[in-house]
C-alpha cells in the first residue's frame, strides 16, 4: 500500500506521519509513505525527524497540477492536511488561503481522480459552520463561515463534495475541533501561552476571554482521520469532537496553574475581528464507527507543557522565523 500525506510537515500532518511509519495504524502497517509539503513558514522538516528515513519527501505545492500528475499516481490513499491554517493571518491577508485551501484542494482532487486513487480524506475544521451559542452542529448543519480561513476551508469542502457527487471520487471529509499537542506552531494559542509562560511573559487573551472552544489532542484527531480513511463512507462528512469545552480564560488559568504562575499574567488585548464565540460538534457519526478520544485534557495539557519545556531548540527558532 502507498499513502500520500499532503501537508505532512505541519503540526497535525506530521503527527499522522510519525504514527503511520511507526506502525501505529495497524491496517496500514508496512505502507510506503510519501509526504508532499510546500514547507511554508508552518511546515518544518524537524517535525518529521523522528520518522527520518521511513518516508519519501517531495517539496511541492498542492496547487501545482503538473507536479501532482507526477507524484499522485501509484498511491492508494491520499490524506490532505495541507492548508493555510491560522485565522489571524487570514484576516491580515486572505489570498494565500483561497489559493491553498480552495484551488489546492481542487488540484489535488483532480489529480486523485485522474490517478484512480481509491481512498481520499480531506482534513477540515468545525470553523466552517460559523459560531453557535448553544447546542452542537451535526454534519447536516449549514456552512456559515465567518473568517476568511473558515470560508476557504468551506470552499475546499464543497469542492470535495462536488468531486464525490459528480465524479464518484471516494473522498470523505473530517471536521475537527481545536487541536493541541507537541510540534504546534507557536502562533496558535496553546503553544503561545506555554512558551510565553516558559519565558516569564504574559498571556494575551482576546477580548473578554469568554470564547469557547472544544479541545482535542492531536493524537486523537489523527486516530479519527485514520478511522475515516479505513471505514468512512465516500462522500460523507465526519465530525471529530474533543474531550473538553473551555473558554480562553479557563485555558489560560489551567496553564498558569501548571506553571504555578499568578493570574495577573493574563493580559486582555483587543478582540480578533469577527471572533466566533463558540464551536461545538456532535460527533456521534464517528463514534458509531468506533471513535473515542483517549487523551484527557488534564493529562494532555500537562504532557504538552512538558514537551515545550523539553524542546526549546524546536520552538525558539520557529518563534524567530515567524
Ligand atoms: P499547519 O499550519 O501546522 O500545517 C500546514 C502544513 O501544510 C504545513 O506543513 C505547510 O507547509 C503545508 N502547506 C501549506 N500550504 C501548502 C501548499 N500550497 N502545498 C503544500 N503544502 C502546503 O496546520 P495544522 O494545524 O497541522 O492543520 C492541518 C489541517 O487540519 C488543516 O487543513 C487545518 O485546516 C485542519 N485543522 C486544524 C485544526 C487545529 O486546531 N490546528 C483543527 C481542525 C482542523
Amino acid at each position: 500500500m502507498r499513502v500520500l500525506v499532503a501537508g505532512g510537515a505541519g503540526f497535525i500532518g506530521s503527527h499522522y506521519v510519525r504514527t503511520l511509519v511507526s506502525g501505529g495504524y495497524p491496517a496500514f502497517a508496512g505502507a510506503r509513505v510519501t509526504v508532499l509539503d510546500r514547507l511554508t513558514y508552518a511546515g518544518n522538516l524537524a517535525n518529521l525527524a523522528p520518522a527520518a528515513g521511513r518516508f519519501d519527501f517531495v517539496r511541492g505545492d498542492v496547487c501545482d497540477a503538473g507536479l501532482l500528475a507526477r507524484v499522485v499516481p501509484g498511491h492508494d490513499v491520499v490524506v490532505n492536511f495541507a492548508a493555510e491554517s491560522h485565522v489571524d493571518r487570514s484576516i491580515a491577508d486572505a489570498a494565500g488561503f483561497v489559493r491553498t485551501n480552495v484551488e489546492g484542494v481542487q488540484a489535488l482532487m483532480q489529480a486523485c481522480l485522474d490517478a484512480g486513487v481509491r481512498r481520499v480524506v480531506q482534513v477540515s475544521t468545525d470553523e466552517v459552520y460559523g459560531s453557535i451559542e448553544e447546542g452542537a452542529w451535526d454534519e447536516g448543519a449549514p456552512l456559515a463561515p465567518r473568517s476568511p480561513y473558515a470560508a476557504s476551508k468551506a470552499g475546499g469542502d464543497l469542492i470535495c463534495r462536488a468531486y464525490a457527487i459528480t465524479h464518484g471520487l471516494p473522498v470523505s471529509i473530517t471536521r475537527c475541533a481545536n487541536n493541541y499537542g507537541p510540534y504546534q506552531h507557536v502562533e496558535k494559542v496553546v503553544p503561545r501561552f506555554v512558551t510565553n509562560l516558559a519565558e516569564g511573559r504574559g498571556l494575551p487573551v482576546y477580548g473578554d476571554g469568554g470564547h469557547v472552544r472544544e479541545w482535542v489532542h492531536v493524537a486523537d484527531h489523527c486516530a479519527a482521520v485514520q478511522l475515516v480513511a479505513e471505514l468512512g463512507e465516500p462522500g460523507e462528512v465526519y465530525h471529530v469532537g474533543g474531550t473538553a469545552e473551555l473558554t480562553t480564560l479557563d485555558l489560560a488559568r489551567r496553564l498558569l496553574a501548571l506553571f504555578g504562575a499568578d493570574e495577573n499574567l493574563i493580559e486582555h488585548v483587543a478582540d480578533r475581528k469577527g471572533h466566533d464565540r463558540r464551536y461545538r460538534l456532535d460527533d456521534s457519526r464517528l463514534r458509531a464507527l468506533g471513535y473515542a478520544p483517549e487523551v484527557g485534557l488534564e493529562e494532555g495539557l500537562a504532557a504538552t507543557v512538558r514537551w515545550y519545556l523539553d524542546n526549546p531548540s524546536w520552538w525558539k527558532p520557529v518563534t524567530q522565523r515567524s
